[in-house]
């Protein structure tokens, strides 16, 4: 057992080094996927994977953080813990289970406090068949010049407009409208890009290296943003599909919500991250949830995101600009305060050993 204020970082680049010791010290199998970019400090990114357990046994747990790039200060910080927690490590050996650590699946993101990767993209739209025609999100295109003015911060007429907006069809509209996934606007927010990304390919590749001898397959993959801070939301990670649905809720509780059936604080979204275990592991039972944590009001987390993406745009903006606004994005996305962690880590480890029903 670590500290828990101990098992997070600063930086992606300090991260991956508690991430990469507490697996070696743990003796599980490691494999780096090294990213073509530099990260923000100049260092190496990669898609970190560490197996702790046995690589032939039939049920696999998959822990996985970063997806969304600057979310992964919290994902990495609940893996640390996990890695140097002797007790889970027992409990899962002892029931047969092996567990999958990816670290930051979105590497770019996560070092250069950005949501999206290298391309722009949030990944967890990008997991369509770009070969048919893409989701359609009319209501995006609408506030797509709204949401990212010539200058920033935004001036009064914007600030009116946004308002007005959000007074005539409500904050779940404003959120909806922005945060479903769009595939027009490609330096937009919630892009969902027009081809599979590095991120894509890469676990994608993982997938089929790691998961096709499992016949059971749980997946937590670790988010923030969403939700009063601090409560982890528990977000069925799947197709609509009643049975994996109803799995998924007597492992994890009733509480685990659905964004089919409008019970989760998430909007419906198209082109989702675990669609890829499908295709790695076509024959095997799939259950899974986003463990979605609480930070900022949502209002606030879509303008952090809004000016991360001004500044992508504006890459001529002042230094003192754009370090506010990388300031903000993280601050929106990581409570860096020891409450925050403490609830963080006591709900996915919970969320671990409920895993299989256990
Ligand atoms: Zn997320």
């Amino acid at each position: 057992m670590i500290r828990i204020p101990k098992a997070f970082a600063s930086s992606y680049a300090k991260a991956r080094v508690k991430f990469l010791e507490a697996a070696a010290t743990a003796g599980t199998h490691i494999e780096s996927f090294n990213h073509p970019l530099p990260g923000r400090e100049g260092e190496q990114l990669a898609l970190d994977v560490a197996l702790d357990g046995d690589p032939q046994a039939k049920r696999l747990l998959i822990v996985s953080s970063g997806c969304h790039g600057v979310e992964g200060f919290c994902g990495s910080g609940v893996q640390v813990f996990a890695l140097h927690d002797s007790e889970w490590r027992e409990k899962a050996r002892s029931a047969g289970i092996a567990v999958l650590y990816l670290h930051a699946l979105n590497p770019y993101g996560f070092s250069h406090l950005r949501r999206v990767t290298q391309e722009n993209v949030d990944l967890n739209r990008n997991f369509l068949d770009f070969s048919k025609p893409v989701p359609d999100n009319a209501d995006y295109g609408r506030i797509h010049p709204l949401l990212l003015p010539e200058t920033w911060p935004p001036d009064d007429a914007n600030r009116a407009a946004t308002q007005a907006f959000i007074d005539q069809n409500g904050v779940k509209a404003w959120q909806a409208a922005i945060s479903a996934g769009q595939y027009e606007f490609s330096g937009g927010l919630f892009y969902g890009g027009n081809a599979p990304t590095w991120s894509n390919h890469t676990l994608r590749q993982v997938l089929s290296r790691y998961v096709n001898h499992a016949n059971q397959i749980a997946w937590i993959d670790l988010h923030t943003g969403l939700g009063p801070q601090g409560v982890g939301e528990r977000i069925h990670a799947g197709r609509d599909n009643a049975e994996a649905l109803a799995r998924a809720r007597h492992w994890w509780g009733d509480g685990v919500t659905s964004i089919h059936d409008g019970s989760s604080s998430s909007a419906l979204l198209t082109g989702l991250l675990w669609y890829s275990i499908e295709e790695a592991a076509p024959n095997a039972q799939y259950t899974g949830i986003a463990l979605e944590y609480g930070t900022e009001p949502v209002v606030e987390i879509l303008d952090a995101l809004r000016g991360d993406h001004w500044l992508a745009l504006h890459p001529e903006a002042p230094a003192e600009l754009a370090a506010q606004i990388k300031e903000r994005i993280r601050h929106a996305f990581y409570t860096d305060t020891d409450p925050w962690k403490g609830q963080v880590i006591s709900q996915a480890r919970q969320a671990m050993f409920q895993s299989f029903g256990e």
